[in-house]
């Protein structure tokens, strides 16, 4: 579905959503609706992990959208994180309105994947003055055309490998076993499809503003560190801190299921959130997953710690790549299985044979 309306089809859509409302400028952007698949009221679930602070915890979807962090304060709202596309960046604005109606002064970028800035459009269109903030190297990761998966040259990647991909669902419909697969297979085409008219007519909004190491800042009564803590999930991360709240919002970096690697370093990684660990605070917003407390970044950092060492001493022996994968998948099941399987996406077993594979290529062979 286009994102060009007519006024007459915005006014028709105002008038379901928000019938009594005088309408001003800044309301007509959010009640904008997308398609159907994507603008569900169960999009997001917001969840209060401390006074004013809210996780928006993303649904599952074939196209994955990132958690957000939602932080109010005396003046605005401070977003961290928007997405993989503007329908559910506009979802979540949305929520954000029922609990509070400043404007969003502040969205943050944790770092330069596709599902996590292809949203920040929504906010900056409908916020003017708004500050779109990362770390420089993210900033830079968005405009290189080799940084990995995501960014402005990564958008151009997807629209040109979208219609392979939707061709693939139909393939897949044809030869489906089952009623039950074939229902589930279809509800992902049609979010195929969906997203690829949204990346016909994204609008990237890069970041306006950037810092190169750990920053306080103070935002209408609170404070907010961006803290800069080293290479892990990607070369840029930033981790978003409010020490009075004992709220951390992570990112990629930690997440509720098996991580993501290949954009990663994963010996520095280690590192990292052992630094994290250092600072004071009971819950974590997760890139992708529920809030979870601190024992999760200690399981998480020790399954990152023993892949490594699992992988570095299965190929010192000599091991092929597919003998260490399957060693090390079997040798560390006991330990992460099921902690790493809690979702239906990212769980172990389909991820562990590609961890272990990035560990190889950037640990042992240092490709
Ligand atoms: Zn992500
Ligand atoms: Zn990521």
């Amino acid at each position: 579905m286009s994102m060009q309306w007519t006024r007459r089809q915005m006014l028709a859509q105002v008038g379901i959503a928000a019938a009594i409302h005088t309408l001003d400028p800044h309301e007509l952007c959010c009640v904008m609706p997308a398609d159907a698949q994507t603008t569900t009221k169960d999009l997001f679930e917001l969840r209060k992990v401390a006074d004013g602070v809210y996780a928006a915890v993303a649904a599952p979807a074939f196209k994955v959208n990132c958690n957000a962090a939602v932080i109010l304060t005396d003046d605005g709202v401070i977003v961290v994180d928007s997405h993989s596309k503007p329908s559910a960046a506009r979802a979540l604005y949305k929520e954000i309105q029922g609990v509070s109606k400043k404007p969003v002064r502040k969205v943050i970028n944790t770092h330069f994947h596709w599902d996590h800035w292809q949203g920040n459009e929504v906010y900056a269109t409908a916020n003017p003055g708004l500050e779109i903030v990362t770390t420089e190297r993210t900033k830079e990761n968005l405009t290189r055309p080799d940084a990995g998966n995501g960014g402005v040259a990564f958008i151009e990647k997807q629209r040109a490998g979208m219609p392979k991909e939707i061709q693939q669902l139909k393939d897949e419909i044809m030869k489906a076993p089952n009623a039950e697969a074939k229902a589930r297979l279809e509800n992902n085409l049609r979010q195929a499809e969906a997203y690829m008219e949204e990346l016909k007519t994204l609008k990237p909004a890069l970041p306006t503003r950037t810092v190169t190491s750990t920053v306080a800042l103070k935002e209408g009564g609170r404070e907010i560190q961006l803290q800069l803590l080293g290479r892990g999930h990607t070369d840029g991360d930033v981790y978003v801190y409010l020490p009075k709240e004992k709220v951390v919002a992570t990112g990629d970096a930690v997440v509720g299921s098996m991580p993501f690697l290949n954009d990663g370093f994963p010996e520095d990684w280690v590192q990292t959130l052992t630094a994290l660990e250092k600072l004071d605070f009971n819950n974590m917003i997760l890139g992708h997953g529920d809030p979870a407390p601190k024992s999760h970044l200690t399981f998480f950092r020790g399954y990152l710690a023993d892949l490594v060492a699992s992988v570095k001493k299965a190929a010192a022996g000599g091991a092929s790549l597919d003998e260490i994968k399957k060693k090390v998948g079997d040798e560390l099941a006991p330990k992460y299985e099921a902690g790493m399987s809690k979702y239906p996406i990212g769980q172990y077993r389909d991820r562990v044979g590609l961890n272990v594979e990035m560990v190889y290529m950037k640990v042992v062979k240092k490709a």
